[in-house]
Order: structure tokens, then sequence, then C-alpha cells
């Protein structure tokens, strides 16, 4: 059986969103790491650029956290939406990456709705 395409490019938004908490986790840890250093090792105006430091790494996390978040909630939502209303199929139409809100149409059966439109549920 082939996959879908919607059912591929949700798994591919769900890889993209774990990239960024990746990415969030690793900052978490050079933060620590330079907690650690400032806390050791810095003197003059080596702590002032390893608090500096701190700030742009934290702002950072901060923003890859967000950037997974946004993503992961989008791609859930969208697959909220995925089930035909008419034959009950789950996730059998195409994306096109541009356009926003998706526009559905069952493979199967033709049916057509809107995934994020105003009146959906
Ligand atoms: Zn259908």
């Amino acid at each position: 059986m082939q996959t879908s395409k919607f059912i591929r490019w949700h798994e591919k938004q769900l890889y993209l969103s774990f990239a960024w908490l990746l990415s969030c986790l690793l900052c978490g840890f050079l933060f620590a790491t330079v907690v650690e250093y400032v806390a050791k090792y810095a003197a003059g105006i080596f702590t002032i650029l390893s608090l500096l430091g701190l700030y742009v790494i934290g702002i950072a996390a901060i923003e890859l956290f967000r950037r997974f978040w946004m993503q992961f909630s989008f791609a859930q939502f969208c697959s909220s939406s995925a089930t035909c209303k008419s034959c009950g199929s789950y996730g059998l139409f195409d994306v096109r990456r541009e356009t926003w809100p998706i526009y559905a149409r069952c493979d199967k059966c033709g049916y057509s709705w809107v995934i994020g439109s105003e009146d959906d549920e």
C-alpha cells in the first residue's frame, strides 16, 4: 500500500519540528556548559563576554522552542482535519506547500474541503 501524500507531508512536518526541539535541547546543554565555565573560570572581561553569550544562547533556545511548538501544533492541527467528511478516509489528498489554508480534495471520492478556514471546527 502506498503512503498518501498528506501522511508523508505530515511526517516531514513532525521531523522538522523535532529537529527544532533537538536544537533547542543542544542550546540548553550549551547554556549549562557556559554557566559552569562562568562559575569556575571566568574572570574580568571573560565574565562579561560569557554572560553576553548566555544571553544570546538563552534567546536562541527560546526561539528554537517557539519554532518547534509552532510547527508541531500546525502539523497536529492539520492532521486533526485530514479525515474526509464524505467517505471517512484519512489523509488521502495532496498538500501543496505554498497554499494556506490547505485545499484538500479526497483522492478516493472527490469531496473537497478546506483545512484552516475560518468555519473549520
Ligand atoms: Zn473521501
